[in-house]
């Protein structure tokens, strides 16, 4: 994977920051990704839960753990947010695509439920 795209600087730029405070920009990172993937600068590459409506889904509290992997349409770079129910959210700029097929497996052992966007 090459250069971080226009796109995409601005997000990795706030997950930088984010990784210093990771509770308090949570809805910041959220919001971000939220506003890229609707002007579609960014597609769900895959999550355990439901990226819409992320924060219902964390109110609920049915999982300890939370996952959203992000995908740019332009650079292809993956952004994960991970959220742990009990502990810190998890921000990560992922060089390289995981494994699709195995978050799906970790997702369907803990009963979790697989999201990806069409292509
Ligand atoms: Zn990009």
């Amino acid at each position: 994977m090459g250069k971080v795209c226009e796109h995409c600087k601005k997000l990795k730029d706030i997950m930088e920051v984010a990784e210093t405070k990771p509770h308090e920009y949570l809805r910041i990172v959220y919001d971000q990704m939220y506003e890229m993937y609707k002007n579609k600068n960014l597609k769900l590459y895959f999550s355990d839960c439901s990226f819409e409506h992320f924060f219902k889904e964390l109110c609920e509290e049915k999982h300890y753990t939370y996952d959203i992997y992000m995908q740019c349409c332009e650079c292809e770079r993956i952004f994960e947010l991970g959220v742990c129910i009990r502990g810190c959210p998890v921000y990560k700029v992922l060089d390289e695509k995981p494994d699709i097929n195995k978050l799906a497996g970790m997702a369907r052992m803990d009963k979790k439920q697989c999201y990806y966007d069409e292509d």
